[in-house]
């Protein structure tokens, strides 16, 4: 498993350069397209027709920053954010919803990997005490402080900004049907690892991965009206006590990481890498003349 990370890694440091200037059409789009609500693609590779708008506000749940525009959904997505913040508000929690994807989905230049059909989001560990009183303004949306529950640097938690309700949390979400798989900071999976009563099948759907200090990314199962919808790469289960587990802790590890922040450092400016080369009918999905 490292082997394919160190890969990944490697590749998505080495910058293809591309000739000329870079063009992404899917982020200049504003609004989503006509047509039936569904999904061409995978998480990496794809679009969405249809796209749902969330309702930015409900019991439990606020969407955060929508001056970004990248609230766009499929409607399962929608739903269990409504869903999870009715569990979760009477158990004094409120979750702060930031991006799911673009009016079409579609690829980033560089915000996302993922995020491209409307089945990934973002959920801040930021709990706001006054989102439990009230709807903060639109305003007050854009302007949130992150809330880091873990130090890259230290590859450790941050215990002063430590609290049980992120377990409820994270239980939760990974309890819900519809999740596929969620990404945190190994740090904070190996947080919960240590006690004994958090070692249940839900946390195999909890898995280690770079950066996720301030948020955890939630990923949905394909829905039932999207038969295009790629559900691959299937994940494999990252126990507690494994050597992939335990390689996020380990000499190899830290030598990546300093050589990754070392790239970071010398390259200020890189190239964005080429688009994905996205299923046929996201073609016509990109070129629809939109909704009014
Ligand atoms: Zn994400």
């Amino acid at each position: 498993m490292h082997k394919n990370i160190i890969s990944l890694l490697l590749l998505s440091i080495a910058a293809v350069a591309t000739a000329g200037g870079f063009y992404n059409p899917w982020e200049e789009i504003v609004r989503p397209s006509t047509g039936e609500h569904q999904i061409f693609g995978g998480y990496n590779a794809g679009c969405l027709q249809g796209a749902s708008a969330p309702r930015d506000t409900g019991n439990g749940f606020q969407y955060i920053e929508l001056s970004r525009n990248k609230f766009w959904g499929h409607v399962s997505t929608h739903r269990f954010i409504e869903r999870m913040g009715s569990v979760l508000r009477p158990q004094g929690m409120s979750l702060l919803v930031a991006d799911v994807s673009m009016p079409r989905g579609g690829p980033f230049t560089w915000d996302h990997a993922s995020h491209q059909v409307g089945l990934d989001m973002d959920i801040e560990f930021l709990q706001d005490p006054r989102s439990l009183q009230r709807d903060l303004t639109i305003d007050e949306r854009e302007r949130l402080p992150k809330y880091y529950l873990a130090d890259q640097d230290a590859n450790a938690v941050i215990e002063k900004n430590w609290s049980e309700k992120y377990v409820t949390m994270l239980r939760t979400f990974a309890q819900d049907d519809a999740v596929h798989v969620m990404f945190v900071h190994p740090s904070i999976k190996k947080k919960i690892c240590e006690n004994p009563a958090n070692r249940q099948s839900w946390l195999a759907k909890v898995q280690p991965w770079w950066g996720h200090d301030e948020h955890v990314h939630v990923r949905l199962k394909c829905p039932a009206d999207s038969p295009n919808c790629k559900s691959k790469p299937d994940f494999t289960e990252i126990g507690c006590d494994t050597q992939e587990f335990l390689w996020w802790f380990s000499e190899e590890w830290r030598q990546l990481y300093e050589a990754r922040k070392k790239w970071q450092r010398d390259n200020p400016n890189p190239e964005p890498e080429p688009l994905p080369s996205l299923p046929t009918q996201c073609q016509s999905v990109l070129k629809d003349v939109g909704t009014r």
